[in-house]
């Protein structure tokens, strides 16, 4: 007897967006920017827009120097995983709106009456 998986994966394509590398990145239900690298002295972070199916998220990849001494190391493992989650809640508590470009603001350049 032959054991057969009845199971299939069922991903539904999505199609490229306007900022997708639209290259081997790419995936059939999931799209990815090309890389933004942010160097800083000591450290390198790269972040990748990427949609999930009917998500966007960034994903960041972060290379931060230690100390050569472990306990130091650690408690700057310690500091940058309690900056991150800052970043992530920070990220997260902007109001929308409050980031688009172009918006009209109709209070600008209007004279006074
Ligand atoms: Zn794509």
């Amino acid at each position: 007897m032959t054991a057969r998986t009845m199971a299939r994966l069922q991903r539904r394509a999505i199609d490229h967006t306007d900022w997708c590398a639209r290259d081997h990145r790419c995936g059939i239900d999931t799209h990815r920017s090309p890389d933004v690298i942010a160097d800083a002295t000591g450290g390198r972070g790269v972040i990748t827009r990427v949609r999930a199916v009917d998500r966007d998220y960034a994903e960041i990849t972060i290379r931060v120097r230690l100390d050569h001494r472990d306990p130091i190391a650690v408690r700057q493992v310690g500091l940058t995983l309690h900056l991150i989650r800052r970043l992530i809640q920070g990220v997260n508590a902007m109001r929308p709106n409050s980031l688009t470009s172009g918006t009209p603001r109709p209070a600008i350049g209007r004279k006074a009456a």
